[in-house]
């Protein structure tokens, strides 16, 4: 074997909200051993922060101007090896999933620079970690390159039932259809990705069919330990 520079692989997961991905993405790094990036997470932040600043999401100079002004850091905690972000030296959990960040965050995801500037973000990741990102473009923009991509859908109806029994307002509904239509990096299935659509599935049984999938998409290292949480999956 030559001495070859170790790349990174990455899987992409991504889907309209409330599809059930973040928890998918989760427990599928968790499966694997890799960590996990949740790219939604970083639009929320930035969001968070406009608001918190008074600027008018839709004031796009402003937002811009805003952005680069901000201190914009993403980590990983190494309890969890999930992804996580801080803004001007503020961790930001709770304040990522109000009904107000809810409401402004698809315009704020459709300013090309703010996407711009969250993408070099997300594939800053991949220079360090093998992972699991979820979003809208992961499979699309972000990683196009990768042959792991897993798309999940659920019906709408269902996904606006699991978003109201978490406690969260949230108009799935037209935040798809803003994430959807928007000019810059619309969510769409990526070329080469496998669609999982969620809405009759338990957890595990869409855990199940996204490790199917990424076997069949070629994924080698050892998806189905002895240590795994799942059972029969290699039956
Ligand atoms: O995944 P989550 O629902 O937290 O994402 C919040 C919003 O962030 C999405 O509705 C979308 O507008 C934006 N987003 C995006 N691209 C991503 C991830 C999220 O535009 N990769």
């Amino acid at each position: 074997m030559t001495d070859e520079i170790k790349t990174h692989r990455a899987i992409a997961i991504d889907g309209p909200a409330a599809s059930g991905k973040s928890t998918i993405a989760k427990k599928l790094a968790q499966h694997l051993g890799l960590i996990m990036v949740n790219s939604g997470a970083m639009y929320r932040a930035v969001t968070h922060q406009i608001l918190e600043e008074k600027i008018d999401p839709t004031n796009h100079p402003a937002v811009i101007q805003a952005l680069t002004d901000m201190e914009l850091v993403g980590g990983i905690d190494p309890e969890t090896s999930t992804s996580t972000i801080s803004i001007n030296g503020q961790l930001l959990t709770h304040q990522l999933r109000t009904q107000q960040v809810n409401q402004h965050v698809s315009p704020v995801a459709t300013i090309p620079e703010v996407r711009q500037c969250l993408v070099d973000m997300q594939r800053a990741y991949l220079q360090h970690h093998d992972l699991v990102m979820e979003g809208r473009d992961i499979g699309t923009v972000v990683f196009p390159e990768t042959p792991y991509k897993i798309y999940i859908n659920a019906s709408e109806e269902i996904r606006a039932a699991r978003r109201s029994k978490d406690g969260e307002s949230d108009a799935v509904a037209k935040r798809d259809q803003q994430d959807s239509s928007r000019k810059s990096s619309p969510l769409k299935i990526a070329d080469g990705a496998t669609v999982i659509d969620s809405s009759n599935l338990t957890v595990e049984q869409t855990l199940e069919a996204t490790l199917q999938a990424l076997q069949q998409q070629g994924w080698e290292s050892p998806p189905f330990s002895t240590e795994s949480p799942i059972s029969n999956l290699n039956s």
